[in-house]
């Protein structure tokens, strides 16, 4: 390795390029920020239109130490910055029946809604979480900040992996301790969150169910944006510098190191010297089209999964709806079939299952005065897909809000002053991810750890923060990314 250095570039703002800067800052490099859109944020950038602000896209936000972390280096607190309201209930699971399933964080109303819905599941559900805890321990705990880009790593923690299981799936795991089909539901979508397939993704991912029962599922005041929002100032005050409106055309690497990016935008180029340079970009966008073709390594030539994209419906009504619980699940009728036409077939279906964010039940402020805002979601196949979204992108969002309308917001349609949508050739084009995938790659056994995108490229100098890279996709896990870089990234000197 070569002699350490004092300058890091970050090429995008999502919140692991800024966790990744503010690291790196604390650490004594002089860090810029470089990122494409006019404002920071990435899949967390807020839409504002017509009074309203729209979080983009994560809502539910878990493990807030990871936050707290990022304002502790500078010896401040998270919470003189931004306050984390809990969400209670976490979820509220409704079926295509009608049935209503309030998913608590905690144990007793939590073994009441399952004792409600199955009583001989009560006792699967204890051994189910016992499960969930160990591998928590191991697949949080002792792998998420650590860096998976030596085989050895992978070896060690092989004995461990078999022992908890990871070899089954999220949903075989489940449907071994829950026999109810609509319990198997709630206890399984969770890796959706992630972008990972229930039925297909390792067992390891439920160590998602353990990590928001331990920590608690919350939503910042303000909004997610506030959040986005507190990370830049405190960058600011610390001496990082942020270029919006920045996009990097390519990483300069010359003999197998990195020297620098080369900026464009429409008149010229810029080129920014650097011999650190981590991407927050797409590594499958990065690897394929910013390094010169004779400096990429072999590894990432093999095809990549990626996950599927989402559809977003944003949309403010007049009045509000104040018995709608903050996150809901509104399940179709079929669940693997759906699944299964998403991942596999790529198929648009009939039938939807969504996600509605209503952030006014927790902030008012999130809606003007009279109003109230939502977001929904569903997820569609990626652009491998041969879905033309230029003809699919209002019918889909109607069929989004008849679903809404029957099931949840009486009246919705005519109380709507406003709304816009984002599509998967939204995600390719605003944000260039591959395939306008939501996640990254898919979160499977073979696309996690060892063989996701690595943190440290073999390229010197160059290493990756955020979804693509390991441990994955979801905010704890970008700003776990941006923790790896800690054990990686050599010290700077001056
Ligand atoms: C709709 C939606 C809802 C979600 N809900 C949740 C949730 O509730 N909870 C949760 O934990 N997770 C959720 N997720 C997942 C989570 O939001 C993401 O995994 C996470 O925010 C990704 O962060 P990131 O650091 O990888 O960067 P991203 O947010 O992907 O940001 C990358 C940035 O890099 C910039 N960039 C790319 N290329 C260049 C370039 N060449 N030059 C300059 N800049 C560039 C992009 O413009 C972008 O700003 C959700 C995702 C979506 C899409």
């Amino acid at each position: 390795m070569r002699a350490a250095c004092r300058r890091a570039v970050v090429i995008g703002a999502g919140f692991g390029g800024l966790a990744a800067a503010l690291r790196l800052r604390a650490r004594g490099y002089d860090v810029t920020v470089l990122e494409a859109l006019d404002q920071p944020g990435g899949r967390a950038r807020v839409f504002r239109q017509d009074g309203f602000e729209f979080d983009a896209g994560p809502t539910v936000i878990t493990a807030p130490y990871l936050f707290e972390e990022l304002f502790a280096l500078f010896g401040e607190r998270l919470e003189d910055h931004v306050e984390l309201l809990p969400v209670d209930p976490f979820y509220r699971i409704q079926f295509h029946t009608g049935e209503q399933f309030d998913f608590f964080g905690d144990d007793e109303r939590l073994l009441e809604e399952i004792r409600r819905f199955s009583p001989r599941d009560v006792d699967g559900y204890r051994t189910l979480v016992r499960k969930a805890k160990a591998i928590f321990a191991v697949g949080y705990e002792r792998l998420a900040d650590r860096p998976f880009d030596r085989a050895s790593a992978m070896i060690a923690a092989l004995p461990a992996m078999v022992r908890l299981e990871s070899y089954r799936s999220v949903h075989s795991l489940v449907a071994r301790h829950i026999r109810d089909e609509r319990l198997r539901q709630v206890f399984t979508f969770e890796p959706l969150l992630v972008g990972g397939n229930p039925f297909r993704t390792t067992s390891i991912y439920l160590l998602i169910h353990w990590l928001e029962r331990k920590w608690g599922v919350y939503y910042a005041r303000g909004g997610t944006g506030a959040l986005v929002r507190a990370m830049v100032d405190l960058l600011h005050r610390h001496g990082g510098e942020l270029r919006l409106d920045a996009p990097v055309e390519r990483i300069d690497v010359a003999g197998g190191r990195v020297r620098g990016v080369v900026l464009g935008n429409d008149t010229h180029l810029d080129v920014l010297e650097s011999d650190v340079v981590v991407a927050n970009a797409d590594p499958s966008v990065v690897y394929r089209n910013m390094i010169p073709r004779a400096e990429r390594p072999l590894a990432t030539r093999r095809p990549v999964r990626q996950s599927p994209g989402l559809f977003v419906g944003y949309f403010g009504v007049s009045g509000d709806y104040p018995d709608v619980a903050h996150h809901t699940i509104l399940l179709g009728p079929r669940y693997r079939g759906l699944l299964d036409d998403i991942f596999r077939r790529r198929v648009l279906a009939d039938d939807l299952s969504l996600y509605v964010h209503a952030p006014a039940r927790t902030d008012s402020r999130m809606a003007p005065p009279g109003h109230d805002a939502f977001y929904a979601l569903a997820p569609v196949p990626n652009l491998r897909g041969r879905v033309d979204w230029r003809t699919a992108r209002e019918s889909y969002f109607d069929r989004m809000l008849d679903m809404i309308e029957t099931r949840l917001l009486p009246g919705v349609r005519a109380r709507l002053v406003t709304s816009r949508t984002m599509t998967p050739t939204d995600f390719a084009r605003e944000l260039r991810s591959a395939d306008g995938a939501a996640f990254g790659p898919e979160p499977t056994l073979t696309q996690s750890a060892y063989f996701r995108y690595h943190n440290r490229s073999s390229i010197a100098g160059l290493y990756f923060v955020g979804a693509g890279t390991h441990p994955g996709a979801g905010v704890p896990g970008v700003l776990s990314s941006a923790k790896v870089l800690d054990r990686i990234v050599p010290p700077a000197v001056s």
